[in-house]
């Protein structure tokens, strides 16, 4: 029987090339050592290349697409001070020639200086965006509807804006980088002779888990997907997943291949709340360093990489630790790291 192919719309969507691919899926040998249990690997989607890497490239190939395909001359997104996505996306309109503004979302009380100016925010002001900022906090639909106010203020100056929208109810174009990556990841095992059990994920947005899960079910790859809340606790995000499913399946023109029993979540590692380091975190990101020179991040793979390591001293799988990025947000946590 020849393998199983994703859904041939996928190829029909509008795309640009950003992303440095395949990244790599390595041994963490080190650290499965030290564990002594489940045999640990890593897809190394922090070396996706564009502007210090991470999982928003394969997200951003389908909305820079899409937004060239509209012949959009400006971007725009909403996110975290230390947003991955909003430095990654100002890259990438960077190299399509697309100004960027961008808006900045207090979503973590935090006002100090390293915070407010560094990691991201100083490689936001060094790829050179117009940024904007949301002082409310916690407010997806509250940022989303200040960002088309400042959509519409340029369209009316003549500018044709495009809006990277993250929120359920918009098409999960950023989901579709995943789908890809499902079959990248697919392949690499299959050409590494290895079968891998279990997929540990970090699930904010919703993209990357949403894609992946999709993705591999797709291809019929029975694989646990595990994805660490790093935003909203288990119940939000299971509702979030399993929509977002639906509705990557309407992109694609096919049925959905998830089931609701195929969404695994553990909120188990949020607290203290996004963008805030617990104890268990901060081990996770040190050991990992230690151990594997892996540098994962305080806001969304430490938690991941803790969710692994507990989860690899449960069970004798094979699991793959999704390292999505976030390697620039080191420096804004240095107070909390350094310590
Ligand atoms: C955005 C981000 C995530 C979460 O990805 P979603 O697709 O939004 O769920 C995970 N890790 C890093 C480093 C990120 O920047």
């Amino acid at each position: 029987m020849p393998p199983p192919r994703l859904p041939a719309k996928l190829e029909q969507l509008p795309r640009v090339a950003l992303a440095h691919l395949p990244t790599p899926l390595e041994p963490m040998a080190n650290l499965t050592r030290h564990v002594g249990g489940a045999q640990m690997l890593v897809k190394r989607d922090d070396c996706t290349g564009l502007a210090m890497g991470g999982n928003k490239i394969r997200q951003l190939e389908f909305y820079l697409g899409d937004a060239l395909s509209r012949e959009a001359d400006a971007l725009l997104i909403t996110g975290a001070v230390q947003s991955n996505f909003v430095r990654s996306a100002i890259a990438g309109g960077n190299r399509l020639g697309m100004q960027s503004h961008v808006q900045l979302e207090r979503r973590v009380e935090r006002d100090d200086h390293l915070y407010a100016t560094s990691g991201n925010v100083l490689l936001d002001h060094l790829l050179g965006a117009t940024i904007h900022h949301y002082p409310d906090g916690e407010d997806e639909a509250g940022a989303d509807r200040q960002l088309e106010s400042i959509a519409a203020e340029l369209r009316n100056d003549g500018h044709r804006p495009y809006v990277i929208h993250l929120a359920p109810g918009h098409a999960p174009l950023g989901a579709l980088g995943y789908v890809l990556a499902a079959e990248e990841l697919v392949q690499q095992a299959q050409s590494k002779a290895l079968v891998f059990d279990e997929v540990v994920v970090a699930s904010g947005s919703g993209h990357t888990h949403a894609g992946l899960l999709f993705g591999l079910r797709w291809l019929a790859c029975p694989a646990v997907v595990t994805g660490v809340c790093v935003r909203r606790d288990a119940t939000q995000q299971r509702e979030r997943i399993l929509t977002r499913t639906h509705e990557i399946a309407e992109l694609l023109e096919v049925d959905n291949p998830v089931t609701a029993d195929d969404i695994v979540l553990t909120d188990a590692f949020l607290a203290p709340g996004y963008g805030r380091v617990s104890d268990g975190t901060r081990d996770a990101i040190s050991l990992a360093a230690r151990h594997e020179s892996l540098l994962v991040d305080p806001v969304y793979t430490g938690k991941v990489m803790a969710a692994t390591l507990k989860r690899a001293t449960e069970t004798d799988a094979t699991i793959v630790f999704v390292h999505t990025g976030g390697t620039p947000a080191l420096f804004a946590y240095q107070q909390e790291l350094a310590e």
